[in-house]
């Protein structure tokens, strides 16, 4: 079985302002299906073809640097879109929101030190809100690696990712890596964070 680009729930103009269209399109139709593809060619006729994209991370340092690249970007990107959503302003609450209190303070806190991850993560890679023993944790990971990974510094269970590769923000941030941060923060779909932190538990 094949891995396969996921669907996106929402329009490639859904996030605009904060994150434009033309960037979504191209992060989307071509940089995640590329990932797909490049992951599809590099298990097939091995047994990671009969696995889940989770255990192929969590074995990862078992396999070629192929798959460790386009099977960490299939898995990325999949939660990255997920996600995401149409700007609302939810915050996170109930459940949530008690455990970011409780690791980070307050929800600035805990925004302020995630923006720091993700802008201190030198050139390409991700930021992570990470369950990690019970708690919620922050790490960053370069390229594609995940914290799913066992060669991943801070290992857990993704709950937020924020993608700091230049082709994620470029066409319309250019340089300005922070201000996309600031500006993701309007896009993030707290539901959707909220049952990943439920299906931590
Ligand atoms: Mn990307």
């Amino acid at each position: 079985m094949a891995f396969e680009l996921p669907k996106l729930k929402y329009a490639y103009t859904a996030l605009e302002p904060h994150i434009d269209a033309r960037t979504m399109e191209i992060h989307h139709s071509k940089h995640h299906q590329a990932y797909v593809t490049n992951l599809n060619n590099a298990i097939a006729g091995t047994d990671a073809e009969h696995l889940s994209i989770e255990e192929i991370c969590k074995n990862i340092s078992k396999y070629a640097m192929p798959v460790r690249n386009n099977g960490g970007g299939h898995f990325n990107h999949s939660l990255f879109w997920s996600i995401l959503g149409p700007s609302t302003g939810n915050e996170p609450e109930g459940e949530l929101l008690a455990a970011i209190n409780a690791a980070f303070t307050s929800l600035a806190d805990f925004k302020s030190q995630f923006a720091a991850a993700a802008t201190g993560r030198f050139g390409s890679g991700w930021a992570w809100l990470v369950k990690k023993d019970g708690k919620l944790v922050i790490s960053s990971t370069p390229n594609q690696d995940n914290p799913l990974m066992d060669v991943a510094d801070v290992k857990g269970t993704p709950i937020l990712g924020l993608d700091v590769w230049e082709h994620a923000y470029y066409l319309h941030y250019q340089n300005r890596r922070p201000d996309y941060i600031t500006a993701f923060w309007n896009v993030v779909n707290w539901g959707e964070v909220a049952k990943r932190f439920k299906a931590s538990q």
